[in-house]
């Protein structure tokens, strides 16, 4: 499928990507002024279905996003799970999709601010590219760059704008042979991957950032400390942690929609643990990868089903 005949939500309808334009002084364009989320859909073709994966979450974010930028979600969180539904179904989706819901101050005027200025929703899906290589464990460097301080702009957040930060980061790392940069906060902790939570685990604990080191706070953070917890019977501890520890850690791995569960081989060269993937990321991986294709029936709350009839029995 092509992008131009995709099926997008703009203005309010269903359009073709290519009848849903923007103007070039669109505020949200010049001052980054917007908000965004990033959704997956995982096709199961024994299933015929297309599990959307923790879309109540990543919409309540949006909404929190939005109020943090002075505008207002012009559909509830339940409507807008209808709406991406719906969408999926009109475009006929058969295979892995992600899905960009956004909501930017609309004006065609110059003035930067964020109040009294209309706002616009809109909601793009396209097929789904892997984001990281799966097959290879991340060569991870620490950015030269630091994140964005919740003093400057709120990185708990998803706000457009505030990707400046992690693309400087990332195109730094890619160019100087890293797969992916670690940022530290302006105190000196470790804070996120450019697009990624950062878990490490030491001697059988699972550490994070706490959400006051200027994280996003991740739906599959979230997901993932519940399944450790449940599954894994683990201890999993949320607090500053020290770039030394990057490299005394027996595994890591980030998290995110695009990225899944995905395991950092090095750290500034340095490798982790024994290089190899560690148990806990594999388990992990395992069973969340088993929880959004629908396999997983203690989860099925997590999933939304695409094609399915609303009265199809649980998983
Ligand atoms: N941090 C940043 C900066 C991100 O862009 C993302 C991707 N949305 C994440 C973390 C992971 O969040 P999630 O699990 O909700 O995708």
């Amino acid at each position: 499928m092509d992008l131009d005949s995709t099926i997008v939500f703009a203005r309010g309808a269903f359009r073709r990507y290519d009848e849903a334009k923007v103007g070039l002084l669109t505020h949200g364009l010049q001052y980054g002024t917007g908000c965004f989320e990033g959704l997956r859909g995982y096709w199961v073709p024994a299933d015929r279905e297309l599990f959307l994966v923790l879309l109540r979450d990543h919409y309540e974010r949006l909404r929190t996003s939005a109020k943090i930028l002075l505008m207002q979600l012009p559909y509830t969180v339940d409507e807008l799970i209808d709406i991406t539904i719906d969408l999926c179904k009109r475009n006929g989706f058969e295979t892995d999709v992600y899905i960009r819901p956004c909501i930017f101050k609309s004006a065609e005027d110059i003035g930067v601010r964020l109040h009294n200025v209309p706002d616009e929703l809109a909601i793009i899906p396209v097929p789904f590219k892997p984001y990281l290589d799966p097959r290879k464990g991340l060569d991870v460097c620490v950015s030269s760059w630091r994140r964005a301080d919740d003093t400057m702009a709120p990185p708990r957040a998803k706000i457009t704008g505030l990707y400046v930060n992690s693309a400087l980061a990332k195109s730094e790392a890619v160019v100087n042979g890293y797969d992916e940069a670690i940022l530290l906060s302006h105190d000196g902790h470790v804070s996120e991957g450019t697009a990624e939570n950062v878990f490490l685990v030491r001697r059988g604990v699972l550490y994070t950032p706490d959400p006051s080191q200027n994280v996003l706070e991740g739906c599959t953070r979230r997901a993932i400390m519940d399944i450790a917890r449940s599954e894994l019977g683990m201890e999993i501890v949320e607090r500053s942690i020290d770039r030394g520890e990057l490299y005394c850690a027996d595994e890591i791995f980030f998290t995110g929609t695009a990225a899944g569960v995905h395991r950092v081989a090095s750290v500034d060269r340095r490798p982790v643990g024994n290089g190899k993937i560690g148990p806990v990321t594999r388990r992990l991986s395992e069973i969340y990868h088993r929880v959004v294709t629908g396999r997983e029936p203690r989860y099925q709350d997590w999933l939304t089903r695409t094609y399915a009839p609303a009265a199809t029995p649980p998983l």
